[in-house]
């Protein structure tokens, strides 16, 4: 059974917020190599799948199995060696800088470190998720407009942590440095959320905490949510559809309702990873 921690809740969610039949990433035969000759590497091996508007996907797949480099194309980042796919009515293979660049406005990023500057304080890391959308660089809350200030403590309200607005970033709790993490990935007001490994770097608390915040995010604004990780409970818990790598290839795509925690592990096995 899949009615694990946060199952109900998740199941609550979903059914408030069905997912669109709009098709936001098609990812088609896309094959990225690195390298040449005798030290080519394949990333990337014919990889395929869709992705639906408000759709929650965990990625899973051993380290080196090409996730990070999977999430990179759909964020307009790495051009493919061969095939590619459309994120957004992009196509990746013959879009140019311009159009790549638009693309990624639209796209927020979620990184395993944080990658917060430590410091400033927890709101102005928040406000630079805006930057995208500003000319010129900033110094200081202030140099922010009004308008940006509030939704940067607004988003801040959303992740829980409105009353350390004003802390310095690098005083937080590796879960709480996340939640900004995300805060600041909500101020471009994406379309797609992407994760790399977002709690690779926490407890267990606080990544089931990081897991249901994504979730609730993808659910209150029919935000498409692309996670990698590697705990298979997690993408059980609060996923959608679980996509499983290995080597560059999919080696699986199920959705997590409706199918047996037993059954996804039997097919988890295909990514190479031991016992769970
Ligand atoms: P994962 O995120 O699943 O750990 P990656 O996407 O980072 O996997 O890497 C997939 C494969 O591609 C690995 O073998 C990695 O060494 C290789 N790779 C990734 N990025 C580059 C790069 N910029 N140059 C050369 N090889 C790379
Ligand atoms: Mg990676």
């Amino acid at each position: 059974q899949v009615g694990r921690t946060g199952g109900a809740a998740r199941r609550a969610a979903v059914a408030s917020a069905p997912v669109d039949d709009e098709i936001v990433v098609r990812i088609d035969s896309l094959t990225k190599r690195f390298g040449s000759g005798s030290v080519a590497l394949t990333a990337l091996d014919e990889v395929s799948f869709d992705v639906r508007r408000g759709e929650v996907v965990a990625l899973l797949g051993l380290s080196g199995s090409g996730k990070s480099t999977l999430l990179q194309h759909i964020d307009g980042l790495q051009t493919p060696s061969a095939g590619g796919g459309t994120v957004l009515g992009t196509n990746l293979a013959t879009a140019g800088r311009a159009e790549l660049r638009a693309l990624r406005r639209r796209i927020g990023f979620v990184f395993q470190q944080f990658h917060l500057i430590g410091r400033l304080t927890v709101l102005e890391n928040v406000c630079t998720g805006a930057l995208g959308s500003l000319r010129g660089p900033r110094l200081g809350l202030f140099s922010y407009p009004r308008a940006i200030r509030e939704r940067a403590l607004d988003h801040l309200e959303r992740v829980g942590l409105a009353d350390w607005a004003f802390q310095r970033a690098d005083t937080l709790s590796g879960g709480q440095q996340q939640r900004v993490g995300v805060a600041r990935a909500l101020m471009q007001e994406p379309t797609i959320l992407l994760a790399d490994e977002p709690v690779a770097s926490l407890d267990p608390e606080s990544s089931g905490q990081i897991m249901r915040l994504l979730r609730e995010v993808a659910d209150q604004n029919q935000l498409t949510v692309l996670c990698s990780l590697h705990q298979v409970d997690l993408a059980l818990s609060w996923a959608d559809r679980i996509v499983g790598l290995r080597e560059g290839r999919v080696v699986m795509d199920v959705p997590t309702k409706g199918i047996g925690r037993d059954a996804v592990m039997r097919l988890y096995a295909r990514v190479g990873a031991g016992p769970v």
